[in-house]
């Protein structure tokens, strides 16, 4: 067992290995793997097009071109922060549905949250300074 591990070691020597991207894009594959076996009508489009991100995880993960691997990373990782914080903006959303409103900042876009049932008010954004009306 020595040999083989020797022999990885020194195949992965230089490459990028695994990271959330390669990870993202296994997930990918099984579910669509998974759903190629669920809807058998769907078998072979389904089983090829899982394919796509089997073959490009296995060529990020072999991959030697450190500097572009890891941009496509911090790429995906950016996307998924964004995604995480637009969620968790709609959870506050929701949990404070009877109580309060959200705007965005006509100016910097920021999310501001303004309490409900105040009439017309005008808005000062905390971050830029600008100021609107809007209804509450
Ligand atoms: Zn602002």
């Amino acid at each position: 067992m020595r040999w083989l591990m020797d022999w990885l070691h020194n195949f992965m020597a230089g490459r990028r290995g695994m990271d959330q991207l390669s990870f993202a894009l296994l997930l990918c594959y099984l579910l669509l793997a998974l759903l190629s076996r669920i809807f058998w009508l769907l078998y072979l489009p389904l089983g090829l097009l899982s394919l796509v991100p089997l073959a490009f995880a296995l060529f990020r993960t072999l991959s030697r071109d450190l500097a572009r691997r890891s941009a496509e990373n911090e790429w995906f990782l950016q996307r998924l922060r964004k995604g995480a914080a637009w969620f968790r903006t709609q959870q506050m959303k929701f949990r404070d549905r009877k109580t309060h409103r959200y705007f965005k900042c006509p100016n910097c876009s920021n999310t501001l949250r303004v309490p409900k049932g105040k009439g017309k008010i005008c808005i000062t954004c905390p971050v830029c300074r600008k100021e609107f009306i809007r209804k509450t």
